[in-house]
């Protein structure tokens, strides 16, 4: 059996699709319900590679129109995580479908329905939008597309966007094993079972401008100024395959899929039939030289899906130049990342809601798959404040522009898991001038050109050049970031004459009060007034209050957090933060946070 595809070149472009359909259509499509399933699975400009062209859909509606067919739908659902009518707006779908008269779709406000899929290899049964199975007619129209893992993403492919809503993230995700000699991988075979349940009638493949390179969404657009055809969607699939340059080994969906149809390059016959005058060599994924490298940004994503890597790539692609010049900072996305890797690495990020179980370790970006400029945000702190454990009494205040260190005592220092080196900071808020506190502050400070706050006693340790903010206590220092206040501690300050302080530091609205070495004084309960956001509270007893005496400091202070500090560092402070948790939490109703070092908190 012969399978015909229709094949047009040339600038007219809704003029040619137009031609296209009309060359293969077969159905009676009188009062027909059509689908045309575009691709708009990512918010694009029109004619940028990235979505159907809206000339190429505006020459399908009209052949449907002149045909007499009743309901004309054009939809898509989008990855998840953009909004499917704002992709077909921006891609000029919605006005197209203005124009004509026709429905412009969300594929997920359709009801979901679960079909079994008949000798399902990888997946036994897929949740869809019920629109193409409520429609007489469906016509797939993608853009013609380099796929990162899958080759090249047409027609066929383009049907994944009727599974619905998160269901699309199943085929990426699948743990079945694969046939004995396997000629695709999970992903070439999920979508050979998708093909058995869900098959357009119509392929009209829009190669106008097309993309190379990173597709689906990070390469470069192509001019290609085709449009083709075919009532047997796998071989017009082929005839753009060919289109492209691309060897069909190469996409092992297609050759799965071609095969069980019984679509060879053999069974097609295309007009004209030679259509090399329109081919162009298209640049693979897997031959693109994007020069994404970045020295600063480490990626542990080995078990993240297409839809999470693309976000990686469009995020390198346009926010690494942001960190050139900061700390080393690692990803970690995908559902088999783990707690030991993430308490190891360099400002450990976690991307993707595979990763959410970890999001107290770390700062953490939401989304399935996430947004490129929201993981830019949390790397940067933008997404909020974050307060991560160091060690000992050492804690970074993370905000979109700040880096506030307290107490940087990380050289010698057996609890931290960060060479001072790494460790950059704005601000560093020094309590007073013991070894385990003062630590690190002049190398940082220096490296850094980070403000120092200080007591007056305490900045007199400090060599000249460092830059510093002196206080004392009960004095309040306004700041770009918020603001500084001098707070009693009862304990020694390593400076004849010299008191130690704690600080209630002010940043974007929430307020963090930081106790350093004291013993519970009264005057804590002077800051139940402060409304305190989190109190950092020392528990490990002999130089600073035990556990039963900071449970009485909560109860004083009433803020909405504690977490423990200045334990277990060394045998002479050993206690058990489980302990002090339960205590406080019965007690004082405050929610007590345990941060094991390289932990973060979120605010
Ligand atoms: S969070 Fe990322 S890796 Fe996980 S399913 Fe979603 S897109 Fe894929």
């Amino acid at each position: 059996m012969k399978h015909f595809v229709k094949v047009l070149h040339g600038p007219d472009h809704a003029e040619n699709a137009y031609r296209a359909i009309s060359a293969v259509c077969t159905h009676d499509v009188t009062g027909k319900q059509v689908l045309l399933k575009v691709n708009t699975g990512f918010k694009a400009e029109p004619r940028s590679g990235i979505c159907t062209s809206p000339d190429v859909v505006e020459g399908v509606i009209r052949y449907f129109q002149e045909k007499g067919a009743g309901r004309i739908l054009v939809g898509d659902s989008s990855i998840v995580g953009v909004d499917s009518l704002e992709a077909l707006a921006s891609a000029g779908i919605r006005d197209v479908c203005e124009k004509t008269g026709v429905e412009c779709v969300d594929l997920n406000s359709f009801d979901p329905v679960d079909k079994k899929i008949p000798g399902g290899i990888m997946v036994d049964s897929i949740l869809f939008s019920s629109a193409p199975f409520e429609s007489d007619i469906v016509v797939s129209m993608p853009v013609m597309k380099t796929h990162m893992y899958t080759g090249a993403t047409l027609s066929i492919k383009n049907m994944k966007g009727c599974m619905y809503k998160r269901e699309k993230t199943k085929l990426h995700r699948l743990s079945k094993p694969l046939p004995p000699d396997p000629r695709g991988r999970s992903l070439d075979y999920g979508l050979l079972d998708f093909t058995k349940v869900c098959y357009p009638d119509y392929a009209v493949v829009d190669g106008t401008v097309c993309m190379e390179g990173f597709g689906p969404s990070g390469g470069t657009p192509v001019q290609l100024d085709v449009v083709l055809a075919g009532s047997e969607p796998a071989a017009a699939d082929l005839v753009a395959l060919k289109l492209m340059g691309i060897p069909l080994e190469e996409v092992g969906h297609l050759l799965l899929i071609s095969e069980a149809r019984g679509v060879s390059y053999d069974t097609i016959e295309t007009d004209p039939a030679d259509c090399s005058p329109y081919s162009r060599k298209f640049i693979t994924a897997g031959e693109a030289r994007l020069g994404l490298h970045s020295d600063k940004i480490v990626m542990e994503d080995e078990s993240a899906c297409s839809a999470c890597h693309a976000a990686l790539i469009q995020f390198l692609r346009y926010h690494r130049h942001d960190f050139e010049d900061g700390e080393v900072y690692t990803i970690f996305s995908g559902k088999d990342v783990n707690k030991d890797d993430i308490l190891k690495a360099k400002n450990p990020c976690l991307v993707g809601n595979c990763t959410a179980r970890f999001k107290d370790l770390a700062p953490f970006c939401r989304g399935c798959p996430p947004i490129p400029s929201e993981i830019k945000k949390t790397l940067k702190g933008e997404a909020g404040i974050s307060i991560t454990f160091l060690g000992h009494s050492c804690f970074r205040v993370r905000s979109k522009e700040y880096s506030i260190l307290f107490d940087p005592f990380l050289t010698g220092n057996p609890a931290a898991n960060v060479n001072a080196d790494d460790v950059s900071a704005t601000t560093i808020l020094l309590t007073h001038g013991h070894g385990d506190h003062l630590g690190d502050t002049v190398s940082i400070a220096r490296r850094c050109r980070s403000t120092v706050f200080a007591t007056v006693e305490t900045a007199s340790m400090l060599p000249e050049d460092i830059k510093v903010e002196k206080g004392q206590i009960g004095g309040y220092i306004r700041t770009d970031f918020g603001g500084v206040k001098f707070l009693p501690a009862f304990h020694g300050s390593g400076v004849a004459g010299g008191l130690a302080c704690g600080f209630l530091l002010e940043i974007e609205g929430k307020k963090i009060y930081f106790a350093g070495d004291t013993g519970l004084t009264v005057e804590m309960s002077l800051l139940a007034e402060e409304e305190i956001d989190v109190a950092l509270l020392p528990i490990g007893d002999r130089f600073t209050m035990g556990p039963k005496d900071a449970v009485r400091a909560v109860s004083m202070i009433r803020p909405k957090k504690v977490i423990p500090m200045h334990y277990n560092t060394m045998p002479a402070i050993e206690q058990d933060p489980q302990r002090f948790k339960e205590i406080t939490e019965r007690d004082t109703g405050t929610e007590c946070i345990i941060l094991a070092v390289g932990e973060s908190l979120s605010l």
